[in-house]
């Protein structure tokens, strides 16, 4: 990073020295309060601490750059110039609050100190102007509580405790019903359990405080919980955040006072009208801590309080006006923070509102018809991955809903699992392989890696943008917030409503899109997609260059990829033909034969099977092309291990057991990943294969329906290995025709799986007429990593920073892509016209899809649910090079 000699950029009074293009350094947070200061918009004075700063601070052990300290002061004398106050004098203070901001958003994964400039001078001047002693004592105490657990690192349950002891002894309930002793005597309590657990008194000067507070937001960059979000959202580590220090405004100074959020469109539906909540004569932080119920915006927002538009008209009017001004100004949905002192009203920030996928979807389309942005911005701003989450199932509707509890419907989506209470708990338990809900009274960032690890979130207390609703609408999972009714009893493991009480591991259903909590399971139905998914997708057809395909074996997945716009089947893994209860004991007898001749016998029972099974593929494919893999797997993973299932098989296929324990031991491997499998199989058993090539013809010569059929030969590493088998498959092909009359037409090719492959894709390109990366293998064997046994390390490799991402999700583009990049040119260059395609895990993971578009592949193939997050992903590549080539300019082969 080029260092910058400006550290500090001031900003307020309709004049900025930053701008919205300068979040690298500003971080969201300041670039915007910099714009909206220029743009004239009512925003406190402030400056933004760059984060260039922070990245130095935290790599030079805490030490800052000399000039900091002036730049600051200077910064802040020309705050307390435009807000008519002087930071630390007991008079007339200055109060300031001091904020995180990176580029990226984390929503609360780092620190904010609020009322900064108190100690017991200031906050008597504090009472004197604002004539409330009351308030005064209250923002104290605020602020030593922020102060305290942000940066002197006392526990925040501590300080809540001594509220709750002082409510107690004096009977009351509500906070709001303390007085101004109440909260001196608590300040009092507060600083003497600074005092007693850290043996130094509260700072009592303003300056200290500062520098302290920006130091401790510095350090929130590298908090376990901001790490850990860096890493579940690929934001890289040496961003760094920014420290924005802004004069603070109050909306807890009276009852014309409020406080609240607000987006632009909503940001669960994406409808076109402003939407958010706010809480009256209260400080930010009590909005998000859900400690109090916030109250809608509009009138009829259907909750019990006054709304925003009812309470201070005019106030609501302005934010109406200037919400829809800033969305004009970025093209896109914002969602600010504001402040109302004295009916006045303040920003405090905005930013691009996180949404769920589906808003983003019918925001992104409706944008376009409004004339905001164009068609390919659309494009662009979907994240692919996002598409996946509409086309899962949501709960049917006709089915019986034993309902608990009702809540806010905070992200949308039916989720379905077993009870947990504390976010570990929930780690533990989904890594075990269950499904879990993660239920808490409220969640905090510490919660972040249970939140990733369940299916659902569910909270007791909070609002639409409580915590848990917005982390969970980012993260893409189903909550429900704010269910009022249930009690969630952390140390009984409970959670209770209506009269029935839930126990950890019961089983509970979620709505995220009506609110609900339900007992036990409750079915799910596949949901109808909007038309602007549609509209979208057809779109990305415009754009890409990458064909896409579908991995699917059964009718069912088949139908269902091309509903979502698959062109065709890239793999088709014959042996998972087999897993039906009908075929599995053909199968089976196969693999038990001791000779080729029981072998055959056992293969003409599934002949007909297969011809049946490609006949209805070829049917919905409707001419689009095929890709068959013949019989791939080592056979032993289709016996079981133990001897009573082995007992089973024998007594199913009619063979003695012993000689079933006998056979079973002779085919196990030690190690079959690289074994008896792929094409290794096809040559020492060739009957296999040509059974399966003979359905495949006389599939593809009966069927009513045309067919582009490509003949796939697993693991290939030499060209000996593809000129046998295409010759076994070529006399197949011609005693087909023979006895139909009818020459089966198709191309033989292979799967790239195996470095040797790729070095020697020339060799192979001259007898195979297409590639087709099997990236997952070819992971494997290039990192020499088990696919199988990855997860025992792989997560401490991600810890250490040895690798970026998971390389079996991820396509390693460096090694892995290398070698594709290499077979793709060796095998062009002999053969021009190669047809290239991918269809590993990768084909269908965005990034993945992004570096096929960059080597000029030809189609990438996914599951049916990935099939949309492809054609998206293909897109957003194609548009990334620009210019770019579209699908009717570019590819010697089309599909
Ligand atoms: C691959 O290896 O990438 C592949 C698609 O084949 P399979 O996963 O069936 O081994
Ligand atoms: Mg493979």
């Amino acid at each position: 990073m080029r260092s910058q000699s400006k550290l500090v950029f001031g900003f307020g009074g309709g004049e900025a020295e930053g701008a919205a293009d300068m979040t690298a350094l500003l971080g969201g947070k300041g670039a915007n309060l910099a714009e909206m200061s220029r743009l004239g918009l009512e925003v406190p004075p402030g400056f933004t601490i760059t984060t260039e700063v922070c990245t130095r601070f935290n790599a030079n052990d805490g030490a800052v750059p000399e000039q900091l300290a002036d730049q600051v002061a200077a910064a802040l004398k020309v705050v307390e110039r435009q807000a008519g106050a002087v930071f630390g004098d007991a008079g007339n203070p200055l109060l300031l609050s001091v904020r995180s901001g990176s580029r990226a958003s984390m929503p609360g994964m780092m620190d904010t100190v609020l009322n900064l400039g108190l100690n017991d001078a200031t906050v008597e001047g504090l009472a004197r102007r604002s004539g409330d002693a009351r308030f005064a004592y209250d923002c104290y105490r605020r602020f030593v509580q922020m102060y305290g657990d942000v940066v002197l690192g006392l526990d925040h349950h501590g300080f809540e405790e001594i509220i709750a002891r002082r409510k107690e002894a004096r009977a009351l309930r509500l906070d709001t019903e303390l007085d101004a002793d109440d909260w001196r005597e608590i300040v009092a309590l507060y600083k003497r359990r600074v005092d007693s657990e850290l043996g130094v008194p509260f700072p009592q000067d303003a300056e200290v405080q500062l520098r302290d507070a920006v130091a401790a937001v510095f350090r929130s960059w590298v908090n376990q919980r901001a790490v850990t979000y860096r890493r579940l959202n690929l934001i890289p580590d040496d961003w760094g955040t920014a420290v924005t220090v802004q004069a603070m405004v109050f909306g807890n100074m009276g009852e014309d006072c409020a406080t609240g959020v607000a987006f632009s469109r909503n940001p669960s539906t994406g409808a076109r009208a402003l939407f958010g909540e706010f809480l009256a004569n209260a400080q930010g932080e009590d909005v998000v801590a859900g400690l109090r119920t916030p109250q809608p915006l509009d009138r009829g927002g259907g909750a019990a309080g006054l709304s925003l538009e009812e309470r201070l008209p005019g106030v609501y009017t302005r934010l109406t006006e200037t919400m829809a001004w800033l969305e004009a100004h970025y093209r896109d949905m914002q969602d600010v923070e504001f402040t109302v002192q004295n009916g006045r009203l303040y920003f405090l920030q905005t930013r691009t509102g996180k949404r769920t996928a589906a808003a983003a979807l019918k925001i992104a389309v409706e944008m376009v018809e409004e004339g905001l942005i164009d068609r390919r911005e659309a494009l662009r701003r979907i994240e692919p991955e996002s598409l996946e989450r509409l086309l899962h199932p949501t709960l049917d509707p006709a089915a019986e809903r034993n309902v608990l509890a009702r809540g806010l419907a905070a992200s949308p989506g039916a989720a379905c699992g077993r009870l947990v209470l504390n976010a570990d708990d929930a780690e533990a338990r989904a890594r075990d392989g269950e499904d879990v809900i993660l239920a808490r009274i409220e969640t905090s960032p510490e919660d972040i890696h249970g939140m990733h690890a369940a299916r659902g979130i569910l909270t007791a207390r909070g609002g639409m943008t409580s915590h848990a609703a917005v982390v969970a609408r980012g993260m893409g999972r189903p909550c429900v917030s704010g269910a009022g009714d249930l009690v969630i009893d952390y140390a009984a493991g409970t959670a209770s409503a209506g009269g029935v009480t839930l126990s950890t591991g019961d089983v509970v259903t979620i709505d995220g899109g009506t609110g609900e909590i339900m007992q036990g399971r409750v079915p799910t139905v596949q949901p109808e997609l909007a038309e602007t998914f549609w509209r979208l997708m057809a779109w990305t057809d415009t754009v890409r260059a990458l064909r896409v395909r579908t991995n699917a074996e059964t009718p069912a997945e088949a139908r269902l990829a091309r509903e979502f716009g698959a062109e065709g089947i890239g793999l088709c893994r014959t042996e998972h033909m087999f897993f039906g209860d009908d075929r599995i004991l053909a199968f089976r007898r196969m693999i038990m034969s001791e000779t080729e001749e029981e072998r055959r016998a056992a293969l003409a029972e599934i002949l007909p099977m297969q011809r049946r099974d490609f006949v209805a593929l070829f049917e919905i494919m409707a001419g689009l092309p095929v890709t068959v893999r013949l019989l791939d797997p080592p056979l032993h993973e289709f016996l079981p291990r133990d001897a009573g299932a082995l007992a089973e098989i024998a007594r199913e296929i009619g063979k003695p057991p012993a000689e079933v324990e006998r056979r079973a031991e002779r085919i196990q491997e030690v190690n079959p990943m690289l074994g008896h499998r792929g094409c290794r199989l096809g040559l020492s058993h060739p009957e296999i294969y040509e059974m399966q090539a003979q359905a495949i013809f006389e599939a593809a010569v009966a069927g009513g329906a045309p067919v582009a059929l490509e003949i796939m030969i697993p693991l290939a590493a030499t060209r000996r290995e593809l000129e046998l088998l295409a010759a076994r498959i070529g006399t197949v092909a011609d005693r087909v025709a023979a006895d139909t009359g009818k020459r089966p037409c198709y191309l033989i090719g292979t799967m790239i799986e195996l470095p040797r492959a790729c070095l020697r894709a020339d060799e192979l390109a001259e007898v195979a007429e297409f590639f087709s990366f099997g990236t997952n293998d070819l992971t494997q064997t290039a990192y020499g990593i088990s696919r199988d046994d990855s997860g025992l390390f792989l997560d401490r490799y991600l810890d250490l920073g040895i690798l970026a991402r998971d390389p079996f999700v991820t396509l390693d583009p460096d090694g892995v892509g290398e070698l594709m990049s290499i077979a793709a040119e060796r095998g062009r260059r002999v053969r021009s016209g190669l047809k290239l395609g991918i269809c590993g895990e990768h084909g269908g993971d965005p990034a993945s899809v992004r570096f096929c578009h960059a080597i000029g592949i030809d189609y990438v193939s996914c599951s049916p649910y990935r099939v949309p997050v492809a054609r998206l992903a293909a897109a957003q590549a194609a548009l990334e090079t620009e210019g770019g080539s579209t699908m009717s300019q570019r590819g010697p082969s089309g599909s």
